[in-house]
């Protein structure tokens, strides 16, 4: 079984990959293609580059109706910003307590312009603990580290290992202090040689996610790097569905 954390889809994903995946039927195709079998619902287009509440509210009704077309197959998250601070503390409530979704992200905030360690995110974030929910944050090391260690008690996910060795090394030390945080193979230093064995040996087998950020990406290399690299068969396997299952179990998710 293959769970990916970490894909985007979304009503206006088809804008920015017209020409490679047209629908959600495709969507669906070439995720079954790569051999994942179910998949974490990140924020759509629409909402990472949101415009205005609309695009955020509707971005996250998206994602909870795709999910229900499609049984067992997608985690639907909710999308949060702190543009719309009052809206997505509302959101957050409504998601979790009426449809039990546990899972916010991907909260992005390069597109939003806003910091992590800011007031507002921090009372987003105080709610996260409140709700008992996953954020996912796309994060450069030295904006996460604050807030990672303000909040030990979020449970995290860093999507990215880092583009060179050093930011690899640093993501892990990360993850390492901060024992909520979990650690996404998706995006950029995902096809690093070494990326996978050295997570494993420095902060163990079972806080490590595959995911890929299709439709951005193709999940296909991140598998291949996973089947690969030189760690046991048991690593493996906990790192393509038993962790995700076990850190969704843990905050009473089911499919
Ligand atoms: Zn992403």
């Amino acid at each position: 079984m293959i769970i990916d954390c970490h894909v985007h889809t979304g009503p206006q994903f088809n804008t920015w990959w017209k020409n490679i995946i047209k629908s959600e039927k495709e969507f669906c195709a070439y995720l079954k293609k790569c051999g994942v079998d179910k998949a974490v619902l990140q924020g759509s287009s629409s909402q990472l580059r949101y415009k205005n509440i609309k695009d955020v509210t509707n971005g996250n009704k998206y994602m909870l109706d795709f999910s229900k077309k499609h049984p067992g197959k997608f985690i639907p998250s909710v999308f949060v910003t702190p543009a719309y601070l009052k809206e997505s503390l509302n959101e957050m409530e409504l998601y979790r307590k009426k449809n039990n979704v546990v899972w916010i992200g991907e909260m992005l905030n390069y597109t939003g312009d806003y910091s992590y360690d800011s007031p507002d995110c921090h009372k987003l974030f105080e709610k996260a603990i409140e709700l008992d929910m996953i954020v996912c944050i796309h994060a450069e090391q030295n904006e996460i580290d604050n807030v990672l260690r303000k909040y030990p008690a979020m449970t995290v996910v860093l999507p990215h290992p880092g583009l060179s060795r050093l930011e690899i090394n640093n993501r892990i030390d990360l993850a390492v202090k901060y024992k909520n945080t979990y650690l996404d193979l998706c995006g950029y230093g995902a096809d690093r040689m070494g990326n996978v064995e050295e997570m494993v040996r420095r902060l163990g087998d079972d806080r490590i996610l595959y995911g890929s950020d299709f439709t951005v990406n193709d999940p296909g290399v991140v598998i291949a790097r996973v089947r690969n690299a030189l760690i046991p068969q048991k690593s493996k396997e906990k790192i393509f569905y038993k962790n995700i299952l076990r850190l969704l179990k843990s905050k009473s998710f089911s499919f």
